[in-house]
């Protein structure tokens, strides 16, 4: 399993004001924010990264809050659903908390797993599920919403593609993904590699209007691998498919490739090292503006252009 793809890493989307996804990601949704820290190509917007304690991957959501930013849309050649897993005992809980925060919420079940879909307030598409297999991972807690309440982390992704075929050929033939059933036109692929986060489910339409990318929808969808040789293994096995696919890059948390798949999506490989506590102790995660090393000697002037939290 050490040279293969863990499951997703990360998944990062698209907000509008910062100050809004804070409190909702935070309060409404109980995560822990695990690191505050700048966009690397645009010090002026924060990347905020909600996680459980640790930020383990496959538990954390990431933003860039772009102030202003117009509203996205979410369609085709885009991940558009993001899925939390939940304690069947949570269900009614998160029925009940979401409405109380005048949230719509849409009762369905997807694959036989009961499932809250509901939009966060930039219109970001979540979704709540009871997987099936039991999922142990312990969720960050907070005065309102208890351990056995809390996000356990990511279940699935689901990609909205007009044509799944090129896309399922590289998650089965690069990524080590199988397909694990279909309903219509949904499709499940999952690796055995790990037994949670490791889902991605794809909505075949030929008729639904690509996406655009603003707020209230997903940037990438980072996979997981062990570290950076391993990166750097996945990276021949992209270019050797005929893909393009950016060099190695450090993220200060982990390190990074990107690449689009044919059906439009970005994909990112994600590495476990060096992880959130790189720079500073686990206790205090998220409380200070993280700044990578190259802004450091402008941190007065960033702070100072950060929208207020
Ligand atoms: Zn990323």
């Amino acid at each position: 399993m050490e040279n293969k793809i863990l499951g997703l890493h990360h998944i990062t989307a698209i907000a509008n004001q910062a100050k809004r996804n804070l409190d909702f990601y935070t309060h409404i949704l109980g995560l822990r924010l695990v690191k505050k820290t700048v966009n690397f190509d645009d010090p002026g917007t924060y990347h905020f990264y909600f996680g459980n304690e640790t930020g383990a991957p496959g538990t954390i959501l990431t933003f860039f809050p772009w102030e202003g930013i117009g509203q996205g849309i979410n369609g085709a050649g885009q991940a558009t659903h993001i899925g939390y897993a939940i304690a069947p005992e949570a269900y009614d809980f998160w029925k009940q908390r979401l409405g109380t925060h005048n949230i719509v919420v849409e009762e369905n079940e997807i694959f036989g797993e009961k499932t809250l879909s509901f939009k966060d307030p930039d219109g970001l598409q979540l979704q709540f599920i009871v997987p099936k297999s039991t999922d142990n991972r312990t969720p960050w807690s907070t005065p309102e919403i208890t351990t056995q309440n809390g996000l356990k982390g990511f279940h699935n992704v689901t990609l909205t593609l007009k044509n799944s075929e090129p896309t399922i050929k590289v998650l089965t033939d690069i990524l080590g993904y199988s397909m694990e059933k279909q309903e219509g036109n949904r499709f499940r692929l999952s690796t055995d590699t790990i037994d949670t986060a490791n889902i991605v489910d794809i909505m075949e339409d030929e008729t639904t209007p690509y996406g655009r990318g603003a707020a209230g929808t997903n940037h990438h969808i980072a996979f997981r691998v062990k570290d950076d040789h391993v990166l750097m293994d996945f990276r021949e096995k992209v270019l050797s498919a005929g893909l393009q696919i950016t060099p190695k890059i450090d993220r200060d948390y982990f390190y990074s490739l990107y690449f689009r798949e044919p059906g439009g999506v970005l994909f990112e490989l994600a590495t476990d090292n060096p992880g959130f506590t790189k720079d500073e102790p686990l206790a205090e995660l998220g409380r200070h503006l993280k700044l990578p090393k190259q802004y450091e000697g402008r941190r007065h002037d960033i702070e100072q252009s950060l929208p207020q939290l």
